[in-house]
């Protein structure tokens, strides 16, 4: 049987519509046989685990977060109100190679500050780390409001549906309110970023097995959507001094903003001559490239410094480069 969609519907009616039997399966099918349902955090009420789940994802991969990261830390702080009573120092070993310590400090902010998340989007907005996304994903997922969530995947297929290519926020959020299904709105926002993850993909988007492809207006160039930023990416440069003083190195923990309360090898302006030069490590963060070249000298530092075993640094929250000049030593 073929429906046909009544001028002026929007592109939510159209998806729920079997269109027949050959033709895409409606979004809540396609979600009821493709979507990713085992999911830890799509089979929970506790919105905290969904809050902990949406912050880890904001910049991590699925697999990563699953693996290696979200269970050990309910494991460590089973509610909110574990974490705001525990030690940032705590808060930041756990998150360790999760990378982004910023995520991990707004989480801890917020869990000293409440026990219990709001479940009013503006509200939500109000706590250390969680912007409109976030806040419209707690809401969604943790409180099962009509609300559409706007995670990167998201936006792609959005900018392809409505073949936008360089839409302002403002827009993104107007056309994701537009295609909101209100009646399933956990199942549509679920089915959305399943297809954004698997589906819709950045390269080589699988429109043939995509159950939006009715109603996408972009299909046939979708790489043209959204229009690809040129990102130029500027080079740091740091001199990394290490003390070596009875099979101890010296470490310093940060106070500036930048990986704060993470402790790490010192970066000065001018290494000591008489140090040895181990080499360099490069790691890359979001806005530039760091270039660490590493010294490191056989006594102890006039300064004050601390000193650490190598299973003492095992025990500290270190960030990824220090790992990395740590294998280098
Ligand atoms: S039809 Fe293709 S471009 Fe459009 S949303 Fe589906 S996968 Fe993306």
């Amino acid at each position: 049987m073929l429906f046909k969609c009544a001028p002026g519907n929007t592109a939510k009616h159209l998806v729920q519509y079997r269109m027949d039997t050959k033709a895409p399966l409606s979004l809540l099918d396609w979600y009821k046989k493709n979507g990713r349902h085992e999911l830890p955090w799509r089979n929970t009420q506790d919105a905290y685990h969904i809050y902990l789940s949406e912050v880890m994802l904001q910049q991590t991969q699925v697999k990563t977060v699953l693996e290696r990261f979200y269970f050990p830390f309910l494991k460590r702080f089973p509610s909110l109100k574990a974490l705001g009573e525990a030690p940032l120092d705590d808060v930041l070993k756990m998150w360790e190679g999760l990378g982004y310590y910023t995520r991990a400090k707004n989480l801890h902010k917020t869990a000293t500050l409440i026990s219990e998340l709001p479940s009013n989007i503006d509200t939500l907005m109000t706590l250390p780390g969680i912007g409109k996304n976030t806040a419209h994903a707690i809401a969604a997922f943790a409180f099962h409001q009509s609300v559409p969530v706007m995670e990167a995947n998201v936006k792609r297929i959005l900018c392809r549906i409505f073949a936008l290519q360089n839409p302002s926020p403002k827009e993104l959020w107007d056309k994701a309110y537009e295609l909101l299904d209100t009646a399933h709105p956990f199942e549509y926002n679920q089915a959305m970023m399943d297809i954004g993850s698997g589906i819709c993909l950045p390269k080589n988007p699988k429109c043939l097995l995509c159950p939006l492809s009715t109603i996408c207006t972009g299909k046939d160039a979708p790489e043209r959507y959204p229009q690809k930023q040129k990102k130029t990416v500027p080079t740091r440069e740091q001199f990394i001094m290490v003390y070596r003083y009875n099979d101890k190195l010296s470490l310093t923990q940060r106070k500036g903003k930048f990986l704060h309360g993470l402790w790490g090898f010192e970066s000065v302006d001018d290494p000591l001559c008489a140090a040895e030069y181990l080499g360099e490590v490069t790691h890359a963060y979001t806005h530039f490239k760091l270039i660490c070249k590493v010294y490191v000298y056989d006594e102890p530092s006039k300064e004050q410094m601390h000193y650490f075993s190598l299973s003492d640094i095992r025990n500290l929250a270190i960030s990824k480069v220090d790992e990395k000049i740590l294998t280098l030593l």
